[in-house]
């Protein structure tokens, strides 16, 4: 085997040791497994996503990895253990695991979330890069979701593994995550092999917000279409949709889904309603936004939708789209 193959291997093993903790360990069925259960995820959807368990030791999966075989410098590039001059132990320790899989369906790294929240230990730890892990490549879900992304011809893009995982056993499983690292221009391009447009979900918090924006204006200059759904502040879409059932959220989706005119505009103008100044900066900004699409025609129709919701002359927003137009070339 070459390097690649040896990792793909030594994921595959890893996976299957978390999996096989959380079936069949005391410790990973009355803490693991119970997690899960408590927040609602059935029997098949634990299947379906592969997750696991880690125990609470400092080298369990070390000495079971070694035990079948396989050598410490692989294990630490593959990301599972951490080499301290004098010690080495399991990166993921005590936490239920995540696994994030290939477009192929392949374990490639882990997310593992702390069970009970706690200020002192970051909520999740995910693999760091490796040979086979680029983050900024990947998203989280795309195997269980690319054939629905296809023939729905849409792809929900939220925040988190668990958003991903409720939204999937809810009956939406056209969904995809961007978790670890804000949205990225490869993740875009990763969607648009499947469809061309994307309905951004992310969290109802200011945090959420600001995310949106930033991913709205890349997935224009993508070339693709987006529209957003907003949640109540506090909540997220695994929160959200275990709140209101299976049919009412997925009608809350239908009916919320907003075109990102629309979604900036109210946004933006929420803020700036009686201020002059402050309005004309929204505009450039809605402006700045549309001008990032690649396609004229596209262009042409955002202009005059942004020109009926502002109440702008159409005229003046394509003066202003074309100062920004000449600008950036
Ligand atoms: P949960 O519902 O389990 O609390 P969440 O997905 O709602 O998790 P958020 O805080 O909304 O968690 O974060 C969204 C995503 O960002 C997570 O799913 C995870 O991928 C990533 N993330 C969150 N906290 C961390 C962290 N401390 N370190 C690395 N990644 C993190
Ligand atoms: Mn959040
Ligand atoms: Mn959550
Ligand atoms: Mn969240």
């Amino acid at each position: 085997y070459n390097e690649r193959e040896s990792l793909f291997i030594i994921l595959n093993f890893a996976a299957q040791y978390f999996k096989g903790l959380l079936h069949e360990h005391e410790e990973g069925k009355s803490i693991g497994l119970s997690y899960f259960k408590e927040r609602g995820f059935s029997n098949n959807t634990i299947e379906e996503f592969d997750l696991g368990y880690s125990l609470n030791e400092w080298d369990g999966f070390l000495k079971a990895a070694k035990k079948a075989g396989h050598s410490e410098e692989l294990l630490e590039k593959a990301g599972l253990i951490i080499k301290k001059e004098d010690k080495t132990y399991d990166r993921f320790r005590n936490r239920v695991i995540f696994p994030i899989h290939s477009v192929a369906g392949k374990p490639i790294a882990f997310g593992a979330r702390i069970l009970i929240n706690d200020k002192k230990q970051p909520k999740y730890i995910n693999s760091p890069e490796t040979e086979v892990y680029h983050k900024s490549d990947v998203l989280y879900g795309i195997a269980q979701a690319k054939q629905h992304i296809r023939t729905l011809e849409n792809c929900y893009l939220v925040e988190g593994y668990t958003d991903v995982i409720s939204l999937h056993q809810s009956g939406v499983k056209n969904v995809v995550a961007s978790s670890g690292t804000s949205l990225t221009t490869n993740q875009i391009r990763l969607i648009s092999r499947y469809s061309e447009n994307i309905t951004v979900l992310f969290d109802g918090d200011a945090a959420g917000i600001k995310a949106s924006l930033r991913g709205i204006d890349l997935i224009l200059e993508g070339g693709l279409n987006v529209k957003v759904v907003l949640f109540p502040d506090g909540e997220d879409p695994d929160s959200y949709s275990r709140k209101m059932g299976d049919e009412e959220f997925s009608s809350y989706l239908k009916n919320n889904a907003t075109d990102f005119i629309r979604f900036k505009s109210d946004l933006l103008l929420e803020e700036t309603k009686k201020d002059p100044i402050k309005k004309a900066e929204t505009i450039q900004d809605i402006v700045r936004s549309i001008a990032k699409i690649p396609n004229p025609v596209k262009r042409a129709i955002y202009i005059k939708e942004c020109s009926n919701i502002l109440e702008i002359d159409e005229a003046l927003l394509i003066t202003e789209q074309n100062k920004i137009l000449l600008r950036e070339k």
